[in-house]
């Protein structure tokens, strides 16, 4: 690769010297990110009882104290909810290029110490491994990014543009997320040319040793829907034909044997295409054969079987929830039922809205959509789709170069996030998101939002190295 050759001398040098502190435990950068990451544990940050408020406070001071002006780091809160605050900073660069945005969020999962074997809020390092809410979803993150700019900032090192850090609340669950309040209310001050997202994206490793780097680089889109019948009902001892509950059901049925059409996009013929070299002989051949023009769709079928590979190649729409009648003896005046959708991008909620009344095909069953807020709407909006995700090759290639330093062998495989993240409200924003993290996890020991969460020691060390260069790559080369 023609990057590697531009890498200056002085950073490789550098590489050389935490390697051999690394080895003996010393690192001052990795004892700083130790410090960080155990200060973010242990400030609770649950919708329940926490405070992102908090966190982004703490972590103000310790950019401060580092050198960041009063001007470039500020911690910003809804009116509505004190608790709800948001860090922004910003690590000023030449201006040579637009600046990139780093996100994370603060906000963790509830956790109850009587599920869990240690104190989910107390930092416990043992056997290896970082205890603690947080340590996989997403406090090791926003601990690297806070430590790789403190320690740019520590080195002098001036990128060829700024560096601005978001940490933000609500994500997992409030109603006050912090991407989407900075973007309506600060957004000059997080404008960016593209956004870096360590909620997603990763090293995935088999007891330790290295199989993949996930780049997340597409997102679904998330849409809920309610279907209702209502009815006049009556004695149950009189049925009549018209009955509510047989018409949602006789349409959730119809629902259950539709399949949304299969589609490809960048992200994930990439995906695909990469995958297949990792996979045994039938699934590999099926996943090249769909990338044919036309795709092969005995292929499509068989990959269909694995829900991750069908929510991958098709807009999915499944009944989640169901609610109907209101005594056991009369018939039912009213029958809903909740159908979730994640849709593929290039799509839009309303477009699926007119697909389930179409495949309900009774107009007996109302179709709404229920926006964010839980209000129901007899359209859905019908906002312009994100611009179309590409995997751009600045990024790319930055990827690549700095996984194959450090993790050998091991395929960078892009991948289009089945669930959601705060990376589809900056990719609706116009700025295109990126899920990059260097922190391996073991593919059977995924435990975020579960208990006794934990990642291991040599991980987060690694990943703290792993952002340090590839931020280094994308700010400082042309
Ligand atoms: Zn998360």
């Amino acid at each position: 690769m023609k990057l590697r050759a531009l890498l200056p001398l002085a950073i490789a040098a550098t590489f050389a010297i935490s390697f051999l502190s690394q080895a003996q435990g010393a690192d001052p950068i990795q004892r700083l990110a130790r410090d960080i990451f155990q200060q973010l544990i242990e400030t609770n940050t649950t919708e329940s009882a926490g405070s992102t408020t908090a966190a982004a406070d703490a972590m103000a001071r310790r950019l401060r104290d580092a050198g960041f002006s009063e001007n470039d780091v500020k911690v910003l809160k809804p009116d509505e909810d004190p608790r709800k605050g948001n860090l922004v900073a910003r690590l000023h660069g030449s201006g040579a290029r637009r600046p990139i945005l780093l996100i994370g969020h603060l906000d963790v999962v509830e956790a109850r110490r009587e599920d869990w074997s240690t104190d989910p809020f107390r930092f416990i390092e043992k056997d290896g491994y970082f205890y603690g809410r947080g340590t996989q979803d997403m406090k090791d993150g926003d601990a690297i990014w806070v430590t790789t700019l403190i320690r740019f900032m520590r080195e002098g090192y001036r990128p060829d543009r700024d560096i601005i850090l978001a940490l933000t609340a609500d994500e997992e669950t409030g109603k006050l997320d912090g991407v989407d309040w900075l973007l309506r209310n600060h957004r000059d001050l997080i404008d960016a040319e593209y956004v870096l997202n360590a909620d997603s994206g990763g090293v995935v490793t088999d007891k330790g040793k290295p199989v993949n780097i996930s780049v997340e680089a597409s997102e679904k889109i998330y849409a809920d829907y309610q279907l209702e019948v209502k009815n006049s009902g009556g004695h149950s001892s009189l049925p009549t034909p018209d009955n509510a509950i047989y018409h949602l059901a006789d349409g959730l049925a119809r629902l259950e044997a539709y399949q949304f059409p299969f589609e490809s996009n960048e992200v994930t013929r990439a995906y695909f295409r990469e995958m297949a070299a990792t996979q045994s002989a039938q699934t590999a051949q099926d996943m090249l054969a769909i990338l044919k023009t036309p795709p092969d769709q005995a292929a499509i079928a068989r990959l269909d079987a694995d829900p991750k590979y069908h929510a991958t190649m098709r807009t999915t729409c499944v009944a989640t929830r169901l609610d109907a009648g209101h005594a056991n003896n009369a018939l039912p005046q009213t029958a809903r039922a909740v159908v979730n959708c994640r849709i593929l991008p290039g799509h839009n909620r309303e477009e699926v809205r007119r697909k389930l009344v179409e495949v309900l095909a009774d107009p007996k069953i109302a179709v709404r959509y229920i926006d964010p807020a839980g209000q129901l709407l007899d359209a859905a909006p019908t906002e312009p789709p994100p611009p179309k995700l590409t995997l751009r090759p600045d990024i790319m290639s930055a990827l690549a170069k700095t996984a194959q330093e450090m993790w050998p062998g091991a395929p960078v495989i892009p991948e289009m996030e089945t669930g959601a993240s705060d990376g589809i409200l900056t990719t609706a924003a116009g700025m295109p998101t990126y899920g990059i993290s260097g922190v391996a996890i073991d593919f059977d020991d995924i435990r975020f939002h579960g208990r006794d969460e934990r990642v291991r020691v040599q991980s987060f060390y690694d990943g703290l190295e792993f952002c340090y260069r590839f931020l280094k790559v994308l700010t400082s080369e042309q």
